[in-house]
């Protein structure tokens, strides 16, 4: 049956809030009352939280229908006799979820990679965030009377950025907004600002504001951004407290996230100024991507692109060993991926060939199955599920299940999972 399109939501009182998983916000204060009324936050919320029900997960073995033990048992036969693994998805876990799912890893010595841009990158995410100065989206809200979007669309990425973190009035004052990028990110006003700026002019952008901030003036400013960087600059000067929103998207080399770190460092040095790195956003196929990357560099070094999952040292190649690259490559033959998967990466199994086997442990079918699956069906993801994850700012956000689980949990499956792998150890997989 269709449904109604999306419509906003009305925040509550704290008590009676739910927290939507369908991106790296985390937003944590929705009106369960609307999901019965299907009056969403967002159109991103909707699909997050319809997804299950209008195409729900079916245990499956190659495509007809089996029973869990069935499943679970073929699940640890491909996976023991794979050549090779690939854990990927997981941003839809949350990190009670990831311990055994790193488990699994471990004992396969599986690669691992949620198939963010960051680490399909050359540079990787650690690159430009050694001494990037960060803080809390509220922060943002609440004491920045100067915030410049550099070359990102909050409002494509994580739909409520913008609404719960900018909006707001901040408690001290009024406050700028600057754009800079192809199109503004707020209507225009007499408080927003917007410089067009192509995804090529990104980078020398960065490093001529830099420099003119150091240096003032200097002879290297000419043609369009000759102009630009002057006036941004004073706006900057003139600024008590700066936040500059960016993007790990449009960023093919991380060179601009590597600019971008070192000149709000240079900033912090001279008043408050603080940078707020937007990750995936709705495209990471759920909202945990900074726990993802949290567990992983906890336990391996590294937020991802991990060639072979080692607690004691795991090989880090990031625009190497990320999932697309893998499946791309045909260097992995089973796949085991864990929630929704990015649209890159079921664009990279759908053409794979030869297809590797994939096990799939989910609440929602994927579009495209593949010839050899085993799939296991979760309990909501979006609905029944507790537990912890992490916001794209560090903040750790608690789940509240809005219904009673009608089928084990995502924690629950990989646990039984990783139990049955244990009792197999491949060869070469870790003790
Ligand atoms: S912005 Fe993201 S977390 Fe917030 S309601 Fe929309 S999809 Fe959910």
């Amino acid at each position: 049956m269709p449904r109604p399109s999306p419509q906003p939501v009305c925040n509550t009182a704290p008590t009676e809030r739910l927290v939507c998983a369908g991106c790296g916000l985390l937003c944590d204060d929705l009106d369960p009352g609307g999901l019965a009324t299907t009056r969403w936050a967002c159109p991103a919320a909707a699909r997050w939280f319809t997804a299950a029900d209008n195409t729900p997960a079916i245990t499956a073995i190659d495509g007809v229908s089996a029973t869990p033990p069935e499943a679970l048992d073929l699940a640890a036969l491909r996976l023991l006799t794979a050549r090779r693994v690939l854990v990927t998805g997981l941003t839809a876990a949350p990190m009670e979820a990831l311990q055994p799912a790193c488990q699994i890893a471990d004992l396969l010595a599986a690669a691992i990679d949620a198939g963010g841009s960051d680490t399909a990158v050359p540079t990787g995410p650690t690159f430009a965030r050694v001494g990037e100065v960060t803080a809390a989206f509220e922060e943002l809200r609440d004491r920045a009377d100067l915030i410049i979007f550099w070359n990102c669309d909050p409002a494509a990425t994580h739909p409520r950025f913008i609404e719960r973190f900018v909006q707001p009035a901040r408690p001290a004052g009024s406050r700028r907004t600057i754009s800079l990028g192809p199109h503004p990110v707020m209507p225009a006003s007499a408080s927003h600002l917007h410089f067009a700026l192509t995804a090529d002019e990104a980078l020398p952008a960065t490093r001529l504001l830099q420099t003119h901030i150091h240096h003032h003036p200097n002879d290297l400013l000419e043609g369009r951004l000759g102009t630009i960087v002057p006036q941004l600059a004073a706006v900057i000067d003139a600024a008590e407290c700066i936040g500059i929103v960016t993007s790990t998207q449009a960023d093919p080399t991380g060179l601009t996230a590597w600019s971008l770190a070192t000149l709000v460092r240079m900033l912090a040095h001279r008043k408050p100024a603080f940078q707020i790195p937007l990750g995936v956003g709705i495209a990471a196929g759920g909202g945990n991507a900074a726990g993802v990357a949290a567990s992983c560099t906890w336990r391996y070094g590294a937020p991802g692109a991990l060639a072979a999952a080692d607690r004691q040292g795991s090989l880090f190649q990031p625009a190497e060993a990320d999932a697309v690259r893998l499946i791309n490559r045909g260097e992995v033959d089973c796949v085991m991926a864990i929630g929704g998967l990015t649209a890159t990466i079921e664009a990279a199994l759908a053409t794979a060939a030869p297809p590797p086997a994939l096990i799939h442990i989910t609440d929602v079918a994927q579009s495209t199955p593949a010839v050899e699956s085993v799939v296991l069906a979760t309990a909501s993801l979006a609905r029944a599920t507790s537990g912890t994850m992490l916001r794209e700012d560090g903040r750790l956000i608690s789940l509240t299940p809005l219904e009673p689980a009608t089928h084990p949990t995502l924690e629950d499956l990989l646990t039984t999972l990783a139990e049955r792998l244990a009792e197999h150890p491949p060869a070469g997989g870790a003790e």
